[in-house]
């Protein structure tokens, strides 16, 4: 089993929490959208495919769809049931277009993601997917933990097969990432403008109040240097500075940058005066 804070999004290497999600397809009629699916899947870093009783195999036409995921399709687990398919999975989540007059236990996409990663670690986890014309049986649906519905139009909500998986895939990856992937947590946190950013050996990210206190002395002395602040009518120079950079939120390197500009700012006032 993998240790979870270790696994890394560029890992796919057997044992990785991606490679213990099931993509199950029962009773595919088009072998094209296997290909496809397998394309899906290994775009989002997913490897484990099978075919539940497929209707037509997966031939040249479902290699041209699966593009550069042919390893995916060449290693895809052909069985007969749905109940062999996921003998061995804790959790089986069944993916449906329509509400069903079954009730069951619902999830969102994004939640469906969660609890498959937040489970993965356990045992393998399952997604199963119905048929291209009729979806999945009742029956087949009550193997299920749980029921996924992803919030289509409802005037038109069934997706083709493979964007079903495409879009599954995405939440089960994005979930991967927020829970273990330091860069991505970093990138989705905040206001979407944050830029990645890294560090150096044995340097904190982001500086402690004391250094960003240091800074903004260091800033007002500068601008008293130029002229622009005026040493008796400050005004609220400093107050919509701190606004500004609080939301900008330097770095330890950008705070470091913006030192040198204000000694370069106090070097040529003092030379100049
Ligand atoms: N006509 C079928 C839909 C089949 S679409 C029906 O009415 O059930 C083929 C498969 O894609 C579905 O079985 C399901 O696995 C998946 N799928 C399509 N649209 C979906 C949606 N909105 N939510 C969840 N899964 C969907």
């Amino acid at each position: 089993m993998s240790d979870p804070q270790q696994d890394s999004q560029q890992s796919n290497t057997p044992g990785s929490l991606l490679d213990r999600v099931k993509i199950i397809l029962v009773n595919t009629s088009d072998c094209r959208n296997i290909g496809s699916a397998a394309r899906a899947m290994k775009t989002m870093g997913l490897s484990q495919l099978i075919l539940v009783d497929p209707i037509e195999m997966p031939n040249g036409q479902a290699q041209a769809m699966a593009a550069g995921a042919t390893d995916v399709l060449a290693n895809a687990k052909v069985v007969s049931t749905l109940q062999e398919a996921i003998e061995d999975c804790g959790l089986v989540v069944g993916t449906s277009a329509r509400s069903r007059t079954l009730p069951w236990p619902m999830l969102e996409p994004r939640g469906c993601g969660e609890k498959m990663i937040a489970e993965a670690g356990e045992y393998p986890v399952a997604l199963v997917f119905g048929r291209e014309s009729s979806g999945l049986t009742n029956e087949e649906l009550q193997l299920c933990h749980f029921h996924v519905q992803i919030p289509a139009n409802p005037d038109y909500s069934s997706l083709n097969l493979a964007m079903a998986v495409q879009t599954l895939s995405y939440e089960v990856r994005t979930s991967y990432l927020l829970a273990h992937d330091k860069n991505y947590q970093e990138r989705s946190t905040g206001n979407g403008k944050s830029v990645a950013k890294s560090k150096n050996e044995g340097e904190e990210l982001y500086p402690v109040s004391e250094e960003i206190e240091r800074f903004y002395q260091h800033f007002e002395k500068a601008l008293k240097a130029t002229g622009f602040i005026v040493e008796n009518h400050p005004g609220l120079v400093m107050t919509k500075l701190r606004r500004l950079f609080n939301r900008a939120r330097p770095d330890v390197k950008e705070v470091k940058m913006m030192r040198g500009i204000f000694a370069s700012m106090e070097r040529s006032s003092k030379e100049q005066s």
